[in-house]
This record gives structure tokens, C-alpha cells and sequence, in this order.
């Protein structure tokens, strides 16, 4: 797909995605820019990705037997995981990007392991994935849940082990921001040992935990695909803003 044909496609994509659901999320107590502004930031960063190829590891977080957490509703967090990471992949595809899946079904990655070691099994191999495309931006996509209901609002972790990792974490924080939760204020942090993928990943690496299944009012929204689609727009504006700014020559 040529240049033109790309800037074209995320213009039709991103204006579809913020015009249709502005109305109906306004009300819920987000504010949005006019889409105008969202278009006008996809045709700059596009304009400026040059001939340079990178590729991102889209990381669609647990799947299989490990649903992850569940909002209040039932749904389970793997879904909408997988759900936004595949729409993300649509998107950056359509840019130029490479994309690579560490999932693109329900299953998890952890088979022929016996119970009791699958779930280490299953991130081993996320983390094999990772190793594989060492020059790859990687970045997992989760679901926050917190004991207090009134916790919400995108939050970015980054791995501690490259610089660039905190780079495209604040690239997405300031995309997510700017386009779709205008009151987050939340700061990216870096990853302790309690999120083995980014403790061990090499190279650029974060992950961004999109909403709290655990705040009503917000899992309400993430169960809805236009929600979902809006987020994964906002995760694509942040990553092609990283290429834009770190990757082109
Ligand atoms: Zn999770």
C-alpha cells in the first residue's frame, strides 16, 4: 500500500472511530477533542514515516484457561484484550507497520504443559516471542482491576531494562491523554518483578493496562466495541507518535 493509500486509510479509520461515539460518551463524563484533530495528527504522522520498516509485537494478555480479570458483569478480561489487539493490529497494519500476534484466537500459550505450570509456561512464551524480534516494539494489553470501584483511566507501565521503553510509554499515556481520557492524570511507571514480561524483556517494552474491569461505569464501556476500538485508535496514534519521534531517520 502506497504512502497516500495509508494516510487515507487511518483518516477514514480514526474519523470514523471518534465522530460516530462522541455523542454517546460525552455524557459519561469524557471529553473529546474534535475528531478534526484527531485526523489532522494521523495525516502528520504519517506524512512523516518514512521508507524506515518497524515492527510491533502486539501482546493480547492472558487467553485459554487464564481469563484474567472479570469485570463486575462477567466478562473476561482476555477478551477484551484480544478484541483491542487485534483492531491495533488492523490499524498499524494499514500504516505500514509490521505486526506480529502473540495470540490471535482464545487459546493461551502454554500447550502440553500440566496444570500448575501453565501459566509460567504461557508467559515464557510470550517472552520467546519477544525474543525473537529483538528490535520489535513490544507491548502488551491488559485490564486493571483494584479492590476501591471508583479506580479508573488507562494506566502505562514500561520496562526498566531500555530507555526507550519509558519513550513509548509517555508516546501513549500523552495519545490516550489527548484523544480519550482527558482527565487521567495517571503518570507511566516502571515495572517492578511482579510483571515478569517486561522484568525480562529486552528492547522496547510496556504495557498498558486500558481500563479498571473493576469501575462500573468503565468496564461498562470497554464491553462495548466501539469503546474498545476508540482505545486501540489511541494506542496506534501513540505508537506511530514513537516512530514519528524515535524511529524515523
Ligand atoms: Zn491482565
Amino acid at each position: 500500500m502506497g504512502k497516500r493509500a495509508r494516510v487515507c486509510m487511518i483518516f477514514l479509520l480514526l474519523t470514523g472511530l471518534f465522530s460516530g461515539t462522541m455523542l454517546f460518551l460525552s455524557g459519561e463524563g469524557f471529553v473529546y477533542r474534535k475528531n478534526e484533530a484527531v485526523t489532522a495528527q494521523a495525516e502528520l504522522v504519517t506524512d512523516r514515516m518514512t521508507a524506515v520498516r518497524t515492527t510491533v509485537i502486539l501482546d493480547a494478555g492472558h487467553g485459554g484457561e487464564d481469563g484474567g480479570a472479570v469485570s463486575s458483569a462477567g466478562a473476561a478480561e482476555k477478551s477484551l484484550n484480544l478484541s483491542i489487539a487485534l483492531t491495533l493490529g488492523d490499524m498499524l497494519s494499514s500504516c505500514g507497520v509490521d505486526v506480529i500476534y502473540t495470540r490471535t484466537d482464545d487459546n493461551g500459550l502454554y500447550d502440553g504443559a500440566v496444570a500448575g505450570h501453565r501459566k509460567m509456561t504461557d508467559l515464557k512464551n510470550r517472552l520467546a516471542v519477544r525474543r525473537a524480534y529483538p528490535d520489535a516494539l513490544f507491548l502488551s494489553i491488559h485490564m486493571n482491576t483494584f479492590s476501591d470501584p471508583r479506580c479508573h483511566g488507562m494506566q502505562v507501565f514500561y520496562s526498566d531494562n531500555d530507555p526507550t521503553s519509558k519513550e513509548l510509554a509517555e508516546c501513549l499515556r500523552q495519545a490516550n491523554h489527548t484523544y480519550l481520557q482527558t482527565d487521567n492524570s495517571r503518570a507511566v511507571k516502571a515495572a517492578d518483578a511482579s510483571i515478569y514480561l517486561l522484568d525480562r524483556a529486552e528492547g522496547t517494552a510496556v504495557l498498558a493496562e486500558c481500563g479498571f474491569l473493576s469501575n462500573p461505569t468503565e468496564a461498562a464501556h470497554l464491553l462495548t466495541a466501539e469503546y474498545r476500538e476508540q482505545t486501540a485508535a489511541v494506542l496506534c496514534v501513540g505508537i506511530l507518535n514513537y516512530i514519528k519521534e524515535y524511529c524515523a531517520p
